[in-house]
């Protein structure tokens, strides 16, 4: 994830200098790396604590409204897959929902507010979907990166409903939202973790 991030930290940034205050970019980056320290030095075995883990350091370290919001969503899929070392598709297809109904809960924005719950909620159907057709983790998290991508490009028509964006009125349209955008990295990363496996 950190190097998607690197990668895509100008992206993000000018996706966030259009919309809101130019800091999205910067604010993943800082998060990731501090989440890439933080798991080099604490032996977090199981996936579960690693999330755990990821999500208490976006929380600490990243100061903007996507820090908490998926800090949060990062603990509560840590908490829901517990301290098994397996993780069978259908555990994660639960943590994905635990992790949606947390962002949701502390943003309260739905789906066509222009945030990343646009690509958070169908990345997360898509791979319930795929988990109930019986795919294992590396099929469903493709499915879901592409469910995922496709809501990140939906929020270009969208007015922003929620966050900062929001202030911009109608002239929040017609831009990509960044945090969605990070979002679809996000499932990038699970597919490149899980490809393979
Ligand atoms: P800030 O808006 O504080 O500068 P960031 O730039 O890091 O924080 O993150 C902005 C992203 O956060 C937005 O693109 C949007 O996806 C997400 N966001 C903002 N407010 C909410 C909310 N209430 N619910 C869900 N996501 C939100
Ligand atoms: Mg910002």
């Amino acid at each position: 994830m950190l190097r998607l991030v690197e990668q895509n930290k100008d992206h993000l940034t000018s996706l966030d200098s259009a919309i809101g205050d130019a800091d999205h970019g910067v604010n993943m980056l800082r998060g990731f790396t501090a989440v890439v320290a933080a798991v080099d030095k604490r032996d977090a075995d199981s996936p579960g604590e690693v999330l755990l883990l990821t999500g208490n350091t976006l929380i600490s370290t990243v100061g903007g409204a996507s820090g908490p919001l998926f800090g949060s969503a990062f603990r509560v899929a840590g908490k829901s897959l517990g301290k098994d070392s397996d993780v069978t598709p259908a555990q994660l297809a639960a943590a994905l929902h635990d992790a949606l109904a947390a962002i949701r809960k502390l943003g309260a924005a739905s789906v066509g507010d222009k945030t990343m719950v646009d690509a958070l909620a169908p990345a997360t159907d898509a791979f319930q979907a795929a988990v109930d057709d019986g795919a294992g983790i590396p099929v469903a998290a493709k499915r879901a990166l592409h469910a995922a991508e496709d809501g990140a490009a939906a929020t270009i028509p969208l007015q922003a409903l929620k966050g900062r964006a929001s202030y911009l009125g109608p002239r929040s349209v017609g831009h990509q939202d960044p945090g969605a955008t990070s979002t679809a990295l996000l499932f990038r990363a699970l597919v490149t973790a899980t490809e393979g496996s």
